[in-house]
């Protein structure tokens, strides 16, 4: 199998895994920048669970259609302006779980509350702006939001974005950002909404977990995820 070919399948299953895992319904999102290139792989404008590698569209940083037939998701933009501004940058997941939505909507930040969430410290970037990116500013202000250090954004009212150096640590990423979330909503729930009874970690004990987005995390998560979300 060609390394395109093995990047269309993973673009393919990463979108069946976010809606598989219930990050996204009827919508949101999964690309993979095409190594070497300016162009990145994005599903037509369907629900992630019908992706399939062989209609993924290939679509440059400017929005245009360079290979495939079909329209692409709206928000094509949150796609294109990060890879553009972030070279090393090569998935990106975009999705409208639950739990995060919530945090953006009680004035909590997301906070580190169990071990899978520790490399998210202080890396999670608030967006504040609501509605959909379907435009190429609303993109730009999004990748900006989104910088460097950043491993995601969560959108108030909107969902969550995740940047990663490869699409499968993106999709782990955006699964363990939602696991997070509903914990972390939980907890404030039985603390009767308390935010100060939660025992969030300190950047400290955060750091002892920050290697929950390695290389074999990934892969072990990937493993498994894969295997529920086969069509
Ligand atoms: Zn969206």
């Amino acid at each position: 199998m060609s390394t395109l070919a093995a990047l269309r399948r993973d673009v393919a299953l990463a979108n069946r895994i976010i809606e598989a895992a219930g990050l996204s319904n009827a919508f949101g999102h999964v690309s993979a920048r095409i190594p070497g290139t300016n162009t990145f792989l994005l599903p037509t404008r369907r629900s992630p669970r019908f992706a399939d590698p062989s209609t993924l569209l290939i679509l440059d940083f400017d929005g245009n259609i360079v290979a495939g037939l079909g329209t692409p998701n709206s928000e094509l933009w949150i796609h294109a302006r990060i890879y553009a501004a972030r070279p090393q940058v090569a998935g990106v997941v975009h999705a409208h779980p639950e739990s995060c939505v919530c945090l953006t909507q009680i004035g909590e930040p997301h906070r580190v509350v169990h071990n899978q969430g520790g490399p998210f410290y202080e890396r999670v970037a608030l967006f504040d702006e609501i509605g959909l990116i379907r435009s190429r500013a609303l993109g730009d202000r999004l990748a900006k939001a989104l910088s460097r250090h950043h491993i995601a954004a969560i959108m108030r009212g909107h969902g969550i974005t995740t940047a990663c150096a490869d699409v499968r640590t993106a999709t782990v990423a955006a699964l363990f950002l939602e696991e997070s979330a509903s914990l972390q909503l939980r907890m404030l729930a039985a603390a009767g909404g308390d935010a100060s009874r939660i025992r969030a970690y300190t950047a400290e004990e955060a750091e002892r977990l920050d290697d929950q987005l390695s290389p074999g995390i990934v892969t072990r998560a990937w493993e498994y995820y894969a295997a529920i979300s086969q069509p």
